[in-house]
């Protein structure tokens, strides 16, 4: 017979489960840190085994040798079991009390139990901005290396889709391959068009100079099962017409909650403290790329969001009769965004003094240069600083 287990041991507490371990579940686990009482532990379903740092994904398409620094483990998130775990596994389905996985975990078996959600399921972008399908650090990178040989292997390269990841791509490899033609095709007249137009003056200025074919207000008909070696940012449109490069991780939730979740744009509808927008479910919330929220679809709003889920369903274990409207609220940040291209040059978006500003003045971006595109500070966010050593963990 097994000994009693002592009071406050992982099976005694309560859960906070994330699905999905990026943006949204590492903002909300440092927060978590801080203030998540000690009744309950956080548990993160990821079926990655590591964190993807896909920021410097189109870089490393191009360039060879430091992909190892763009998978981050999970191991060494959580001091202890009681405080955190971080799964890998596939969250096939959730009930009103459990998240069911695709596979058994020691401990859990097949489903978690949850008191809190935080639903942060994001968007799957087609390669290269994501790496979806590919759950292991060595498939990761052996991808991203295989990528790499096409690139160089290539004589004329076609980019559709002219949003971040074509942007930077296109730079990338013109920068690293000048003898290569390279086209970017883009269905609009502008690009980045959530951000002011001075963004994408400047960028479709360094394009040029760089010797990007640029193909605007058109579309490329792809034919008939797909191109051969093709690059596709494919666009879909959500519910104010902006376009969002992603296919979005809804399906999960909508079978718990039909109406949480947008028909037409199959984002996740909120209420202002990030609770999903279903009175049946007050414990579950919503952030990120998956969450129909005004805020451009970035790693930093995402960030915010799980930072702002995290407090307040601190706020519910600390009061469970607190009502919604006593809950922090959310408010849309303005976009901001920085796109490398190349190693000298960028165009960003940022504020600075107060001012929303559009800027790609190499004196003022080239202080946020970094040939790892500052995947290091993702190795401090999840406890395992980057070294020679570590880097292959
Ligand atoms: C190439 C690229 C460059 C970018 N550059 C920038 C930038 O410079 N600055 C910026 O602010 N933003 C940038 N973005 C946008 C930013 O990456 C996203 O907005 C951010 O990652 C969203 O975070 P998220 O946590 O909502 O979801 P995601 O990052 O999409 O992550 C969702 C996670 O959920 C997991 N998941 C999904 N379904 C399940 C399931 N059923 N079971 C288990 N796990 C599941 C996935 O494996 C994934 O890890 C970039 C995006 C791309 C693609």
């Amino acid at each position: 017979m097994s000994a009693t287990a002592p009071e406050n041991s992982p099976s005694q507490k309560k859960n906070v489960v994330i699905i999905g371990g990026s943006c949204v579940a590492i903002a909300a686990t440092l927060t978590a840190k801080k203030i998540l009482p000690s009744t309950h532990r956080l548990i993160i379903i990821e079926k990655h085994s590591h964190f993807h740092y896909m920021f410097a994904f189109p870089r490393a398409c191009v360039i060879t040798g430091w992909e190892n620094e763009l998978f981050v483990p999970y191991t060494k998130l959580f001091d202890s079991p009681e405080k955190g775990q971080v799964l890998q596994a596939l969250a096939t389905n959730i009930t009103k009390t459990h998240v069911e996985l695709d596979r058994s975990i020691d401990g859990f078996g097949t489903s978690v139990e949850y008191d809190y959600l935080i639903y942060g399921t994001g968007a799957r972008h087609p390669e290269p901005g994501n790496l979806n399908d590919h759950d292991t650090k060595t498939g990761a990178i052996q991808r991203l290396k295989e990528m790499q040989e096409k690139i160089k292997r290539a004589t004329k390269v076609l980019l559709i889709g002219g949003g971040a990841v074509g942007l930077e791509l296109a730079v990338e490899i013109r920068e690293h391959f000048p003898e290569k033609e390279v086209t970017l095709v883009h269905s609009r007249d502008r690009y980045m068009l959530s951000y002011k137009l001075g963004l994408h003056q400047r960028a479709a200025d360094i394009l040029k100079e760089f010797g990007v074919r640029q193909v605007t207000s058109d579309r490329v008909i792809i034919p008939e099962g797909g191109f051969v070696d093709d690059f596709k940012m494919i666009k879909v449109a959500t519910r104010d017409g902006k376009e969002i490069e992603s296919d979005l991780q809804s399906d999960l939730l909508s079978k718990l909650s039909p109406a949480s979740v947008d028909p037409k744009s199959r984002l996740v509808k909120t209420k202002t403290s990030l609770q999903i927008d279903d009175d049946a479910f007050p414990n579950i919330f919503t952030a990120g790329d998956v969450a129909d929220l005004e805020d451009v679809k970035t790693g930093g709003a995402a960030w915010r969001q799980g930072e702002r889920c995290m407090r307040n369903i601190c706020k519910m274990i600390e009061n469970p009769k607190i009502q919604t409207a006593q809950l922090e609220r959310h408010v849309p940040m303005p976009p901001q965004i920085f796109l490398y291209f190349g190693v000298a040059r960028a165009a960003a978006q940022i504020k600075l003094l107060g001012f929303m500003i559009a800027t790609s003045w190499t004196f003022l971006v080239k202080r946020f240069f970094s040939y790892n595109v500052h995947a290091t500070r993702s190795w401090d966010w999840l406890g395992t600083p980057l070294t020679k050593e570590t880097a292959d963990n």
